[in-house]
C-alpha cells in the first residue's frame, strides 16, 4: 500500500467516524432545541392545590395547570417526587407561594430556576403579614418570633386578588396568553367572596373573635376579618415543630383566661394533643380545613366552608 492510499484510508475512516458521531448526537441535540408539538398549551406548575385552584380559574383552558403537592398533604412537609421535579423542569412557568411554605421543594425550585425556568413567587407581590406581639406561645422558635414572615396568605381572598392581578402581565409575557378578561371576572368573584365571609362571621361577637389553631395558619384571615390569634397548639408558623409541656400549660391558661369558645385542629395537628387540651379546658375541638381544598376543588367553597365553620363554632 502506497503512502497516498494509506492517507486516503485514514481520511475515509475519520470521515466515517465523524458521520457516526454526528448521527449519534443529532437526535439528542434536535430534541432539546425543537418544540415537539407547536400546538401544545403552555404548562404552568403551581406548587399547592389551593393556589392551583385559583390559577386554574384564571387561565381556564389557555394553559395546562399541574399541581405539585397533592391536595390533602401537608405542604410544609412535602418533598417532591421525581415526576413532580420533571414537571417543574419542563414548565413554562412555575407559581409558588414562597416564605418557606414549600420547604421540601426549595432545592428543586432553585435548580429549575438556575436552569432557566421562570418562577413567580406570590409572596413577592402581596402585603406580607408578620408575627405580631402576643400571638401564639412564646417558645423561642425562630418561626414564631415577633416579625417572622407568615406564608399562609391564601386565607384572605383580597390578598389572593392582588396575586391574580400581578399574574396577568406575567402570563402574557412568559406564556403569551391574555387572561385580562378572566382576571376581571375572577377578581369580582373574589370581592363577592370577601363580602360573603364578612356576612358569615358577622354573627360572632367582637370578644369571641379569638382563634386557637393547630399552627399559626389563620393570620391573614384574622387580619382581614378582625380576629385575634390567641394561641396555637404547635408554636410555629410551620406545622413541623414539636410541642413542649410548658407551652401546652400556657396555652391552656390562655384559653381559659380569654374564654375561648373553640380549639381548631388542622392538617399537621396531633389529634391526641388537641383532645387533651379540649378535655382539660372544657372547650370544644373543631376540625378546620386550612390547607386542603374541598371535594369540588374550588377555592371559593374552601373559604366559604372555613368561614362557616368558624362562625358556627364561635357564635
Ligand atoms: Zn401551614
Amino acid at each position: 500500500m502506497g503512502k497516498s492510499s494509506l492517507q486516503e484510508t485514514y481520511l475515509r475512516s475519520a470521515a466515517y467516524i465523524i458521520l457516526i458521531l454526528f448521527a449519534m448526537m443529532s437526535p439528542v441535540s434536535m430534541s432539546s432545541c425543537q418544540k415537539p408539538d407547536t400546538n401544545a398549551k403552555p404548562s404552568v406548575v403551581v406548587t399547592y392545590s389551593i393556589l392551583g385552584s385559583v390559577v386554574q380559574g384564571l387561565v381556564g383552558d389557555k394553559a395546562d395547570v399541574i399541581v405539585s403537592i397533592p391536595n390533602g398533604l401537608d405542604p410544609h412537609e412535602w418533598a417532591p417526587s421525581a415526576k413532580a421535579i420533571e414537571a417543574i423542569n419542563k414548565a413554562d412557568l412555575v407559581i409558588r407561594n414562597g416564605l418557606g411554605l414549600e420547604e421540601g421543594m426549595e432545592q428543586s425550585l432553585a435548580a429549575a430556576e438556575k436552569a432557566g425556568v421562570r418562577i413567580f413567587t406570590v409572596s413577592d407581590h402581596v402585603d406580607i403579614r408578620h408575627v405580631g406581639q402576643g400571638e401564639g406561645i412564646p417558645s423561642g422558635d425562630p418561626d414564631q418570633s415577633v416579625g417572622a414572615s407568615d406564608p399562609h396568605l391564601w386565607t384572605d381572598p383580597l390578598t389572593i386578588k392582588v396575586a391574580v392581578d400581578a399574574l396577568v402581565p406575567v402570563l402574557k409575557k412568559e406564556l403569551g396568553i391574555d387572561v385580562a378578561d378572566r382576571a376581571s371576572v375572577l377578581e369580582t368573584r373574589l370581592d363577592g367572596l370577601d363580602g360573603q365571609i364578612r356576612d358569615a362571621v358577622s354573627i360572632i361577637h367582637a370578644e369571641d373573635r379569638r382563634l386557637v389553631t393547630g399552627h399559626e395558619s389563620m393570620g391573614y384571615f384574622a387580619r382581614r376579618y378582625n380576629f385575634t390569634l390567641t394561641g396555637v397548639i404547635i408554636p410555629s408558623l410551620s406545622s413541623q415543630a414539636g410541642v413542649s409541656a410548658s407551652d401546652l400549660a400556657e396555652l391552656k391558661k390562655t384559653i381559659q383566661d380569654n374564654s375561648v369558645k373553640a380549639i381548631f385542629t388542622e392538617l399537621g395537628t396531633a389529634p391526641a394533643v388537641a383532645r387533651a387540651i379540649g378535655d382539660e379546658t372544657g372547650v370544644k375541638v373543631v376540625e378546620l380545613s386550612t390547607h386542603t381544598l374541598p371535594a369540588d376543588g374550588s377555592y371559593f367553597t374552601y373559604l366559604k366552608d372555613m368561614a362557616g365553620t368558624i362562625a358556627d363554632s364561635l357564635k
